[in-house]
């Protein structure tokens, strides 16, 4: 139990002093698995067999004494819309209940090469669609903290399973916040890099122009370490970033003294919950003593961010999503009497509620007549909330902000109104609608003990900034080192 506390940074050494071998360090952490997933539901499935060989071929490299890339044989989960060949992808949708991947996504082809077992396929919010992870269409994932509380979604498993022990790290995908808002309900790290830093191909396409995957983990190093791993230009994605990509460890330990943050005006209001205000005024305190100069900046347009969102988003799911027509892959009704009812019957048995309701709005927006008036104005107010990022990065060179108004909810306590629910994420979206990298990192807890998040948001490229100013925060302080009392 002890080593399954450890980050992956300190397993790595334990590694290659062969404290303890790469198959045991997987077989501890199906144990854990076994022990406490039925409390927190963080997998689909497990992948066992492909955990175990990679994990053995890492111990062969060990005692040959050879070259091992930096995470290998550390036990990783994978959220389930991400393609792992020969398992299954469903995206905790009925529609892919029983899809088994015939490809590997890009980034499954660099945890390969990378030696990573991939301990299983985590739960997450129906296609990534919500914030909660309550609308996977299987189980609900449980907050490692208080298991009546949400884990934050839609990649409440991957957040989950990191925090609760099950793995050291995880990938999740990221179209509005999907990675930053787990990943601090949950008192880990969640990183989403600039978009088109991590290929997409392979998985499960959201909302195209926004959705990113990137990584979980325990402290800011191992963060970094998977998001070298992982990122890359792509030829099998027409929007991967053709452009190198330096090791964020060339510069992570760096200091930060000079380096200019803005704390963003619009995002400490009056509904933010006093705890998190209070969490991010004292990590402005703790970079004000690391030598930074801080300031409030104000972003004028940042709210329309959630309003743009919810068009674009819902638009381009509405397209992405029409492939499920039952021919293709996944689920088919039974016995339809024609075609058009086999289409349709599809749709209606295998998308649950929250992907209903996206694919109606989306399909609005997109109908002839409300184009103009909806699509093609949120496309152009978006441009016009990248021109304010671009003018404030001007004077500042990292942004702050709470990752989420408030600390993880209750259970239920928002599916009634998915409005409410929508709000959750409104210091998130403004990342993905101007494709800038953004981390959210642990930095308190609240009055009844759940973590808090605070944001980090740098101009697009500069990932490995970001990841300095996370670490450099993180090594003043313990917050990410408490564990979850389950
Ligand atoms: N919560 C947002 C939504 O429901 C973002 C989801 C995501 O990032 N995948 O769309």
């Amino acid at each position: 139990m002890e080593l399954l506390k450890k980050t992956a940074v300190e397993i790595r050494k334990a590694l290659l002093n062969k404290e303890v071998s790469a198959v045991e360090l997987t077989e501890e952490t199906y144990k854990r698995i076994d022990a406490i997933e039925a409390k927190v539901g963080a997998f689909n499935s497990l992948t066992k067999e492909f955990a175990l060989s990679t994990a053995k071929k890492v111990d062969e490299k060990i005692q040959n004494n050879e070259e091992l890339p930096p995470l290998a044989g550390i036990p990783l989960a994978l959220k389930d819309n991400i393609n792992l060949k020969g398992y299954k992808t469903t995206a905790s949708s009925k529609i892919l209940e029983n899809f088994v991947s015939p490809y590997d996504a890009t980034v499954s082809v660099k945890l390969k090469e990378n030696l990573i077992p991939v301990v299983g396929k985590t739960n997450l919010d129906e296609f990534a669609m919500g914030s909660s992870n309550e609308n996977s269409a299987f189980k609900k994932v449980h907050n490692p903290y208080d298991l009546n509380k949400v884990p934050g979604g839609s990649s409440g498993g991957s957040a989950a399973s990191v925090a609760a022990l099950e793995s050291y790290l995880a990938l999740g995908s990221d179209t509005g916040g999907s990675i930053r808002l787990p990943a601090s309900f949950c008192g880990i790290t969640g990183f989403k890099p600039t978009y088109g830093r991590v290929s997409r191909y392979g998985l499960i396409a959201f909302a195209s122009s926004l959705d990113q995957i990137g990584p979980f983990g325990r402290c800011v190093e191992d963060v970094a370490n998977l998001y070298f791993a992982i990122s890359g230009h792509d030829k099998k994605d027409s929007t991967s970033l053709n452009m190198p990509v330096e090791n964020p460890l060339n510069t992570l330990k760096n200091d930060i003294k000079g380096l200019k943050i803005g704390v963003i005006k619009e995002l400490l209001t009056d509904d933010v919950d006093e705890d998190v205000k209070n969490a991010v005024m004292n990590a402005v305190k703790v970079y004000e003593k690391l030598g930074c100069t801080v300031k409030e900046v104000s972003l004028p347009l940042l709210k329309y961010s959630i309003g743009i969102y919810y068009i674009v988003a819902t638009a381009e799911a509405s397209s992405n999503l029409a492939r499920y027509d039952g021919v293709k892959y996944g689920y088919r009704t039974q016995n339809p009497q024609n075609l058009m009812e086999m289409y349709t019957k599809t749709r209606k048995e295998g998308f649950g509620d929250e992907v209903k309701r996206r694919i109606m709005l989306g399909t609005y927006a997109l109908s002839s007549g409300y184009y103009d008036a909806y699509y093609k104005k949120a496309q152009q107010i978006r441009r016009l909330v990248k021109d304010d990022f671009d003018k404030v990065f001007k004077e500042v060179d990292v942004l702050i902000s709470p990752t989420c108004p408030n600390t993880a909810f209750e259970m239920g306590s928002r599916n009634d109104d998915p409005i409410k629910m929508y709000l959750t994420d409104v210091g998130t979206i403004c990342a993905n609608l101007i494709g800038a990298p953004a981390i959210s990192i642990p930095a308190g807890f609240d009055k009844t003990n759940m973590p808090i998040g605070i944001h980090l948001l740098t101009d697009c490229f500069k990932d490995n900034l970001l990841l300095q100013t996370a670490y450099n925060f993180e090594k003043e302080t313990d917050y990410n080192q408490k564990i979850a009392n389950l």
